[in-house]
């Protein structure tokens, strides 16, 4: 229609529109500055368009990665095509403060764009539009998200008494290092471990104080574990430990100072002193091993010695018979 026709009424609504959308849109030429600067981009950043109208855009945002940005827009002048980014790849291009009161966890706003082309009327790319979306929402939900699950995932992991590892998150790892060793083989030990009498502790104390005697011995555990070992909670008042890159006789010096230690602590509950030992099996990695059950299988094996032979004490296996 001829421009005639485009009436002030028109324009006036074109430009109440460009100033009210719930997106922000700027303007750039050639050399990065400002040309448009609408209602959404004043708003959050307390700008008026006179106030960046022809100024750099890097001068007024110190905050832009410039590199990153130019990268980005200059394959807009260039190639002609669209441009997106998300803000998985970068939060916001903009630092705006983010007032969403729903989503007041985020300071900032995140922003996803697009970076359009926009042509002269000798058809060469002179501008560029950047829109702005504001996607705080969607972008918290999703943080959210992502950490109540890898929350879930260390809960399920984790045994609830003690905080160990439980049995079947510590048999996985188990799992995966006898692959490892059986392709190195290296030197790795296991280590059963059970509280001698325990039962009695139960009876005579309570399963409360039993319970607190669990965790005590699995304080000590964690205490005395190198960063590489990895400890779990077995079964009841079973624990097992690999012992990465260690021969049995350097299990049995770890396995000895375990001992000692529980031996000599105690553990008081309601004014009860409760007084522990615990018996040992050891097994060193096996080339005889098809699998890791077996592994585990000679460990008990050495346990069971131990309980045999009085308690309170370390036995090796003798792998392989
Ligand atoms: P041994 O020296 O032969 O190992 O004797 P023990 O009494 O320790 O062995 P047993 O396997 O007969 O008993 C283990 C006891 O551990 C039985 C069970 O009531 C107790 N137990 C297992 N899990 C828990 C727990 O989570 N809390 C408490 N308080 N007791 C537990
Ligand atoms: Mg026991
Ligand atoms: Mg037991």
């Amino acid at each position: 229609m001829p421009a005639a026709d485009f009436n002030m009424h028109e324009i006036h609504w074109l430009m109440d529109m460009f100033n009210t959308v719930d997106v922000g849109l700027v303007v750039l030429d050639r050399k990065y500055r400002v040309c448009i600067w609408n209602g959404f981009m004043e708003n959050h950043s307390g700008l008026l368009p006179s106030a960046v109208k022809d100024k750099d855009l890097f001068d007024l945002f110190p905050s832009i990665d410039e590199k990153w940005f130019r990268t980005k827009t200059e394959s807009v002048f260039v190639l002609k095509n669209r441009s997106f980014t998300i803000w998985e790849q970068k939060p916001y291009i903009f630092r705006f403060k983010n007032y969403r009161p729903i989503t007041g966890k985020a300071n900032h706003m995140y922003q996803n764009a697009t970076f359009i082309p926009l042509t002269s009327t000798t058809g060469d790319v002179t501008h560029v539009c950047i829109i702005i979306y504001d996607v705080t929402d969607e972008a918290v939900n999703k943080i959210e998200l992502e950490e109540a699950n890898r929350m879930l995932e260390q809960i399920s992991r984790t045994d609830g008494l003690t905080q160990l590892p439980n049995r079947s998150f510590w048999e996985e790892s188990l799992q995966k290092e006898f692959k490892r060793v059986s392709r190195s083989q290296g030197h790795d030990s296991l280590l059963m471990l059970d509280i001698d009498h325990f039962k009695n502790i139960n009876d005579s104390h309570g399963h409360a104080a039993g319970d607190e005697a669990l965790r005590h011995i699995a304080n000590i555990i964690s205490n005395t574990l190198r960063e590489s070992d990895m400890a779990g909670r077995y079964g009841g008042e079973e624990f097992a430990i690999t012992l990465y890159d260690t021969d049995a006789e350097g299990a049995k010096v770890f396995a000895e100072r375990l001992r000692a230690q529980v031996e000599s602590s105690q553990v008081v509950v309601d004014e009860e002193v409760i007084k522990m030992t615990i018996s040992v099996g050891i097994a060193q990695y096996d080339s005889t091993f098809e699998q890791h059950e077996q592994w585990v299988a000679a460990a008990d094996k050495a346990l069971y010695k131990s309980k045999q032979e009085g308690r309170n004490r370390i036995s090796i296996a003798n792998n392989g018979a």
